[in-house]
């Protein structure tokens, strides 16, 4: 009982395959549990669960929960990704935590949208609309993937080479919840908070010490180190992060759908034999 997959998208948020189809792929890979992860939703949980209950597989209702973090007071703030795994669904300090967010995903994407009108792209808040499945969890990815079909960019990967982050068009920055909040409604809601792929973020080793000792303060307790995200050389470094702070380790391939993901659900390396598993936390 090890191949465990804790961090996965569904059409509940900028996944391609619905929930009980994510579910049926961790279990032909032979994952003994799977977690859904979706962005700022658990839209998506009722149906995972009834699927993995079909199949015998454990199913952990998680959320992936967007946050801005910066170092100091003086630096500016970074977008970080807090997991929350075991989470109760009905929690309502959850609940309208996750509600707020997504009102924010809303009305950023109507700025998105008027950004690309700005450089001739219009209409892009509609093609958005149009894609996502789940009518409140709007996300850049949406815009990629209408970028792509518009035959602006050939894949979603060029969609964020050329848009959508910073300083191109179609960014717009946005303030989320902070990393307190977020902690505190995965804790509310009787769940486990891991930062997620932390190789990602743009901040130096001495800010992710201050990140670490803040998160840890807060009461999170877990970090992923292997992660779709990570190369092998992160899996070693943030191993040893989760030694220096004695955090539960997590591994999650981070899948959004065929063509967009690197790595499967289920078929990453396992986790270094001594680091404790999050999942221990989790039955
Ligand atoms: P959002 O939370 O709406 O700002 O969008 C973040 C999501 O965009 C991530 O969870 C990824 O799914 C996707 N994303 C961000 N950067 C890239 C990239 N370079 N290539 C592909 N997908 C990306
Ligand atoms: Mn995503
Ligand atoms: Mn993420
Ligand atoms: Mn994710």
């Amino acid at each position: 009982m090890n191949n465990f997959d804790l961090h996965n998208h569904s059409t509940a948020s900028d996944g391609l395959l619905p929930a009980a189809d994510l579910v049926a792929l961790a279990a032909r890979n032979g994952c003994d549990a799977v977690a859904l992860t979706d962005h700022d939703t658990t839209d998506g949980i009722a149906s995972g669960r009834a699927a993995a209950l079909d199949l015998g597989l454990k199913f952990i209702a998680g959320v992936e929960i967007s946050v801005s973090w910066s170092p100091s007071i003086e630096a500016k703030s970074t977008t970080l990704h807090i997991v929350g795994l075991g989470v109760d669904i009905d929690n309502a300090a959850l609940i309208s935590g996750l509600d707020s967010i997504r009102q924010g995903r809303f009305d950023r994407a109507k700025l998105m949208s008027d950004d690309f009108a700005r450089v001739g792209i219009t209409g892009m808040f509609d093609a958005a609309y149009a894609l996502a499945e789940n009518k409140t969890m709007l996300g850049r990815t949406h815009f990629a993937r209408a970028l792509v079909n518009a035959k602006h960019v050939t894949s979603v990967g060029k969609a964020f080479e050329r848009y959508l982050t910073y300083g191109r068009p179609g960014f717009v920055p946005h303030e989320w919840t902070s990393l307190s909040e977020s902690i505190d409604w995965i804790r509310s809601a009787g769940g486990i908070a891991v930062i997620a792929h932390p190789g990602r973020y743009n901040i130096s080793k001495p800010d992710m010490t201050v990140l670490l000792t803040e998160f840890k303060e807060l009461g999170g307790a877990g970090i992923e180190v292997i992660t779709g995200s990570h190369t092998p050389q992160q899996y070693r470094e943030y191993a040893t992060r989760a030694r220096e702070f004695g955090f539960l380790a997590s591994r999650g391939a981070d899948y959004h759908g065929p063509g967009e993901s690197r790595s499967e659900p289920g078929k990453l390396p396992l986790l270094p034999n001594d680091l404790v598993p999050v999942w221990s936390q989790l039955q």
